[in-house]
């Protein structure tokens, strides 16, 4: 479906050009349809007034970084037209030097780095611009006889430029072509790449934007129907094979990825065609996918084979490269199978998604020109290759900055949804992990609002609960690299010789037997884990120094302590890691109510501010700071440490 959306009540007046551009950009970000994840650009031209007074013809063109779907006024960049167009009179131009000179002509030097088709935007008359990458204009340029298609479905008023790379050379190819009638035309069809459109306002750009993806649209609804979703998602698949799968494709990036399947119906239809080998290889939609999702998908399991084809393509097409060049990880990022349905892969849960959103735009587009319009024809390899190590696609992922020290590390943390375990789920999160937290609160599903969060309602003393969230977790990011065993009750206070039984049982329940069974859960993914695995175990001060009236919970503990070091003992081997933090005084958690603070300080004689300082350093010690430690532990800084047992208690005489 194309929906029109422009709303003239909503819409700013065309006297403030650059608020309609503003305004038309949101409207065609905000569809998936049209643009994915940065794609597309707009720009208005509208004076500038400089310090002086003086009235600057002004491209304002979409700058880097910004999304259309959420831009601003301030993500456009202002630039001289008369200096953009003696630009494209000079002999040739390379990426870096356009780049540097647009760079140099903001207005405003606060202003976003302007897109690199900013050229093309400066050349075209019209004073409004859409640049979209529609799937319906997408699918008719990927045809082996495009061109032709094009031209029968949005007719002569569509000027049609053949493939060449955005820059400088594509804007002196579209230059070249204006010159010799543009004028008459309404919109400008790229080849493998996108829609321009034009206007003397946005609304119009907007609306012959809108105009030719639906004729396009429904020429394909007619012509080339999309196939039904299969009857059903995919079942089940091994977790432990999932883990395998992730961990090789890790290996040969060099480093965790985060790899999260989808198994939906409409996956399941593409995955379950008969030539799905051949359809899936036949590129992408656009070339700038690529940096997202390689040029081809791995499909079925083998990927050592896909990384020496890598190699084989990159090897072949080194002479396209612009300049020096090393090789990217061969990995791939997105794999098609008939049993597993899609894996997104990505160096970061957000990567995964932007590689997943890409290709579930993909999938359609190559069953109906493979079903109905004689095959998809993408681009040769040596021009995709050229886009995959451009070196301005390659800032662009740079620009995003180093990722963070667990980005593509998979966690798991029991009682995430408050006190201990909530701070070390948004430590390891801040940290770039993806976080699977469990919790009996239902509340856990909506503590982080991220795509590496993962909430899941669990009661860990039922096996078949902590079993169902654990496949959950190797599901939704590929694996088990990381877990926090936090998951704890404290129970009732009362002297041995009062002792409930019951509550004696509930307090085991949950602080070892459920952590037992979750050790013994996770082992496979943490032997798996491309990272080496690691385990922090929160125990307690009082196993070192146990207090009167808590015998459950510290014996709870205790216990707990002695099965973390024998799984360093066991572990080791596999290269797992498991170290214990002994926390102390930590009152903002669920565990401590102000009748128990009252409880332990009068049983101490104090009060109960001196009651939470009571440790050698007077200091309180909180949930963040258990958190860091633990963050820190499971880091790599602590490679060389198992079996550990960390105070964290601002110090205590019985201990130390
Ligand atoms: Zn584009």
């Amino acid at each position: 479906m194309v929906k029109y959306l422009w709303d003239d009540h909503l819409a700013p007046a065309p006297s403030d050009p650059l608020a309609e551009c503003v305004y038309g950009s949101r409207l065609i970000g905000s569809d998936p349809a049209m643009v994915l994840h940065g794609g597309g650009n707009t720009s208005v031209k509208a004076p500038f007034f400089d310090i002086t007074g003086e009235e600057v013809d002004t491209l304002w063109v979409k700058g880097s970084g910004w999304d259309l779907a959420g831009i601003e006024k301030e993500g456009f960049a202002p630039l001289p037209i008369r200096r953009l167009r003696r630009l494209l009179d000079v002999d040739s131009l390379s990426d870096l030097e356009m780049m540097r000179e647009l760079s140099a002509a903001r207005l405003d030097p606060a202003a976003p780095q302007p897109s690199v088709e900013s050229l093309l935007h400066a050349l075209i008359p019209h004073r409004a611009i859409l640049h979209s990458h529609a799937d319906a204009i997408v699918t008719l340029t990927n045809l082996a006889d495009g061109a032709d298609r094009i031209r029968e479905v949005l007719g002569e008023g569509v000027l049609i430029v053949p493939y060449v790379m955005p820059g400088f050379d594509l804007a002196r190819v579209v230059r070249d072509m204006w010159t010799s009638g543009g004028d008459g035309s309404t919109g400008m069809v790229l080849m493998n790449h996108g829609l321009f459109t034009y206007g003397e306002t946005t609304r119009q750009a907007y609306r012959s934007h809108l105009k030719l993806i639906s004729q396009a649209h429904r020429w394909l609804e007619a012509h080339a129907p999309l196939p039904a979703a299969a009857p059903s998602p995919l079942g089940r698949v091994d977790p432990v094979e999932l883990a395998r799968i992730r961990t090789e494709i890790s290996r040969a990036a060099g480093r965790p990825l985060i790899s999260v399947r989808h198994a939906s119906a409409e996956v399941a239809r593409f995955v379950g065609r008969a030539d799905l080998p051949s359809v899936a290889t036949r590129g992408p939609l656009t070339p700038e996918h690529v940096i997202r999702t390689k040029r081809i998908p791995l499909v079925g399991r083998d990927v050592a084979e896909y990384a020496a084809q890598y190699e084989r393509y990159y090897q072949r097409n080194l002479h396209r490269a612009r300049g020096e060049t090393t090789m990217l990880d061969p990995a791939p990022r997105v794999v098609v199978d008939p049993e597993i349905g899609m894996l997104a892969v990505g160096a970061t849960a957000s990567d995964s998604q932007i590689a997943s959103d890409i290709y579930h735009h993909t999938m359609p587009v190559l069953s109906r020109a493979e079903d109905h319009l004689g095959g998809y024809a993408a681009l040769p390899e040596g021009d995709l290759f050229e886009v995959e190590y451009w070196d301005l696609e390659q800032v662009k992922l740079r620009r995003g900055g180093a990722y963070p020290e667990l980005a593509g590390m998979a966690a798991l943390v029991t009682g995430a949804a408050s006190g201990i375990g909530r701070a070390c789920a948004e430590e390891l999160l801040k940290r770039g992990a993806a976080v699977t937290g469990l919790d009996l609160s239902p509340g856990v599903v909506d503590v982080f609002d991220s795509s590496g969060w993962l909430g899941v309602p669990c009661d860990v003393t039922h096996p078949a609960a902590q079993a169902e969230a654990v496949e959950k977790a190797v599901e939704r990011f590929g694996g088990i690299d990381i877990v926090v065993v936090c998951a704890g009750i404290f129970g009732g206070v009362s002297p041995i010789a009062e002792l409930d039984a019951s509550e004696w049982r509930s307090v085991m329940a949950v602080n070892v037997d459920a952590a037992a069974d979750l050790l013994s859960r996770v082992h496979p993914f943490l032997r798996l884990s491309p990272a080496g695995g690691r385990v922090a175990v929160v125990s307690t001060r009082n196993v070192p120094a146990p207090g009167p009236g808590a015998a459950a919970y510290s014996s709870s503990k205790a216990a707990l302590t002695q099965l973390a070091r024998v799984a360093a003992l066991e572990w080791a081997s596999d290269g797992i890691r498991v170290n214990i933090v002994n926390p102390d005084a930590v009152f903002d958690t669920g565990i401590w109510n102000e009748e128990l603070l009252a409880n332990r300080a009068a049983h101490y004689g104090i009060d109960v501010e001196a009651y939470k300082r009571r440790n050698l350093l007077g200091t309180p010690v909180t949930s963040a700071q258990v958190a860091e430690v633990v963050a820190e532990l499971v880091s790599d800084r602590f490679a060389a440490t198992t079996g550990a047992q960390i105070p964290i208690d601002g110090g205590n005489e019985r201990v130390v």
